[in-house]
């Protein structure tokens, strides 16, 4: 058998930082300094290729611009390799990998981030560990040759999650993300053990790539006693195309008319809510409680179990996509690359 072919996509993030030795600080090398540190990557039944960023970046400074230019080389790209390895910093990555979810619609390839919390050249580094699995992972292949993960998804500290239902959680620890609504993708231990029955799979024919997102989608979380006085400028219409609003528990709000009739001006005026939990898992369920049936007759949109890293990406996927609201608000309802339950 022909070894598998995998593009290695180098953003920056820890896993490529040294230390300064006059501020101290962490900053990007270049990609050069990454493979030198890992020649076990030499030893891999893997052709290897890599491409990197210029300028690689702390993923603090991706923009949706950075994700359509990820998302531009896979698909330059995608014919002629197995599967692609995107190194990126941990601290944003679920946002990354939810967005790329939706660029890369009918997707049939493993798209695989990973990082590190600790710089590939020190000694108790996690990064070579996350990067060797994640290069086997895009690699690996079912019996008749088809690549056996056909979607974005991160892998790190030993799991393999869905891209779009994760969420970092700790800054400290090495096992740094969760995918708190939905099992993993695979275990990695002696074998890497998949969970077949969780795996995606597109019913959409060719990889079509859409990377014009709408920008102006703002993010405001609910808490008891908020001022909506402080927050009225965000619901203006003229700068502000929709919201994802972080509620209580299961969708909930207090009885707050201020926030009430901000909602329902920006609603009649065109403009989109979705309402996502503050929970760390589960799932909305408008109207359950009182203090959720206003949504329901305001037109807010019941975004379930999304993370809110989804719920911004979908957001602005769907408003760069459809021109209605309608149509937006029928595609927010949709399950469209396994990002909520459907
Ligand atoms: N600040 C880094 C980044 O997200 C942290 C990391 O790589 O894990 O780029």
């Amino acid at each position: 058998m022909e070894n598998a072919k995998v593009l290695l996509i180098y953003t920056g993030g820890t896993i490529g930082m040294m230390k300064d030795n006059i501020t101290g600080e962490l900053r990007a090398f270049d990609f050069e300094h990454l493979n030198a540190q890992v020649p076990e990557l030499d030893r891999l039944n893997v052709d290897l290729s890599s491409i990197s960023f210029d300028d690689p970046i702390d993923s603090s400074d991706m923009h949706p611009k950075d994700w359509a230019r990820i998302a531009q080389q896979i698909e330059l790209n995608y014919n002629d390799y197995d599967g692609f390895v995107v190194l990126h910093g941990s601290d944003t990555m679920a946002f990354t990998a939810s967005g790329l979810s939706f660029m890369l619609q009918g997707l049939r390839k493993p798209v695989i981030l990973t990082g590190s919390q600790l710089p590939i050249g020190t000694i108790r580094t996690d990064g070579k560990e996350n990067l060797i699995t994640s290069i086997e992972i895009a690699a690996s292949k079912d019996e008749k040759g088809m690549p056996l993960i056909q979607e974005v998804a991160i892998y790190f500290e030993y799991s393999l999650y869905r891209g779009n239902r994760t969420t970092k959680v700790s800054a400290k620890h090495f096992e740094a993300f969760q995918s708190p609504n939905y099992q993993e993708l695979a275990i990695a231990g002696v074998d890497i053990n998949y969970h077949f029955q969780n795996l995606y799979r597109t019913s959409i024919q060719d990889l079509t790539l859409f990377t014009d997102f709408e920008e102006d989608i703002a993010l405001l979380k609910l808490y008891p006693g908020i001022n909506m006085k402080m927050y009225a400028g965000l619901f203006d219409i003229a700068h502000t195309k929709a919201i994802v609003l972080e509620t209580f528990g299961a969708g909930n709000a207090p009885h707050n008319k201020q926030l009430q009739d901000l909602i329902t001006k920006f609603t009649t005026s065109g403009g989109i809510i979705l309402n996502i939990t503050q929970c760390a898992s589960g799932s909305v369920q408008q109207g359950l409680y009182e203090s959720s049936s206003f949504f329901n007759k305001a037109g807010v949109v019941n975004g379930k179990d999304l993370t809110t890293e989804s719920a911004l990406a979908k957001l602005m996927y769907v408003l760069g996509r459809y021109s209605s609201k309608d149509e937006c608000i029928a595609a927010l309802k949709r399950d469209i690359v396994g990002e909520m339950q459907p």
